[in-house]
């Protein structure tokens, strides 16, 4: 029997892409053939020479229709098989690569806020709720809104053999969040698209849309972001690794700011658990720190880092590619 594989793809939208797919029937016995696609509706073409390439990276069970069906990320190329511009994957690949005998290691915390009838899930019709503070990991339908799709979207990862390591409700009413990780920072990042696919789809189901909006509602309440967990093979085995890594991300902080996810500014304040994005900090335990080194690493004086920084609607090979290179590069030096 022929089986369905659905082409995931990341447009060309600036300044942050969307994820887009469509459905090919794949003759039985075969696998998922490279495929093609308007890029003049993506923003990856002109109209007068439209043609760009998906070439299949991942490929998955699909847990939505289940059977022999497949999703199917893909990367974006030019016909002549090289990288799209649109495609930072090419670069997160080049430099997993490089600095591959460092064994770098993510666990991505991916935050996201649902969205139904023009607001928060949650936020009652002409007026407020009340303030946050019993939202957070809360429980009874005074504090939580959408938990349905939260288990329908667990399960479809875990169907589909992602590394989803856990989920948690979020400080801000209707904010979510879920792990992916810890793995390779292009893994990491091929998941987070992929889970990110299936949230919004299994979303549909419930008439409510997900969002990576950083700072969805301006005030009192907190954004969205995307800390970004990371070691590597020294890290693992002695502390110098993590205060260099600390070290090294302050010497580079403007860079990364820059390419951690459009609005960052109005989300990393100084307020609502961020480090202002002005300022690069580094602590034990200090969730006001721009990267926060967690108080058990500091005991045994070995393990990880969070960097607290990534807004929720980051590039995830953008953002382990920097990390990758960044920390790596001075590890070297
Ligand atoms: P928080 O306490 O900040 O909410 P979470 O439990 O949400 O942290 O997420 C921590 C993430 O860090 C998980 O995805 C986990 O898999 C990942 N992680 C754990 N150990 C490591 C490690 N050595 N290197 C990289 N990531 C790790
Ligand atoms: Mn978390
Ligand atoms: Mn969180
Ligand atoms: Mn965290």
């Amino acid at each position: 029997m022929p089986y369905r594989a659905e082409y995931i793809w990341i447009d060309g939208l600036t300044p942050t892409s969307k994820l887009r797919s469509k459905t090919k029937i794949v003759p039985d016995g075969q696998e998922p053939p490279i495929w093609g696609f308007d890029g003049s509706s993506t923003e990856q073409a002109p109209g007068d020479s439209s043609d760009c390439v998906l070439k299949p990276v991942l490929t998955v069970p699909d847990p939505i229709r289940g059977g022999d069906d497949v999703l199917v990320l893909n990367e974006v190329l030019n016909v002549d098989m090289t990288p799209h511009p649109s495609n930072t994957r090419a670069q997160a690949v080049a430099t997993a690569e490089r600095y591959a005998e460092h064994e770098a290691w993510f666990g991505i915390e991916q935050e996201y806020t649902f969205f139904k009838d023009g607001r928060p899930h949650g936020w009652p019709i002409g007026g407020f709720p009340a303030p946050q503070g019993g939202y957070y990991c809360g429980v009874g339908a005074d504090e939580i809104w959408g938990r349905d799709v939260v288990e329908a979207h667990t399960e479809a990862c875990m169907k589909a053999g992602l590394e989803i390591s856990g989920t948690n409700a979020e400080v801000m009413i209707g904010q979510w969040e879920f792990q992916i990780g810890p793995l390779d920072g292009v893994a990491v990042a091929d998941q987070i698209w992929l889970a990110r696919w299936l949230l919004y789809r299994l979303a549909e189901e419930y008439d409510i849309s997900a969002h990576l909006n950083p700072k969805p509602v301006e005030g009192d309440w907190n954004g969205a972001g995307a800390h970004t967990n990371f070691s590597t093979k020294e890290m693992r085995e002695n502390y110098d690794a993590i205060i260099a890594a600390c070290e090294a991300l302050g010497k580079k902080a403007d860079l990364h700011i820059e390419n951690y996810g459009a609005g960052i500014e109005r989300r990393l304040t100084g307020l609502h658990e961020t480090a202002p994005w002005t300022e690069y900090s580094y602590g034990v335990s200090d969730r006001g720190a721009s990267v926060r080194i967690p108080w058990q690493v500091a005991k045994e004086g070995k393990g990880y880092i969070e960097d607290r920084r990534p807004n929720a609607n980051m590039d995830p090979y953008v953002v382990t590619h920097l990390i990758t290179d960044t920390v790596c590069s001075a590890l070297e030096a």
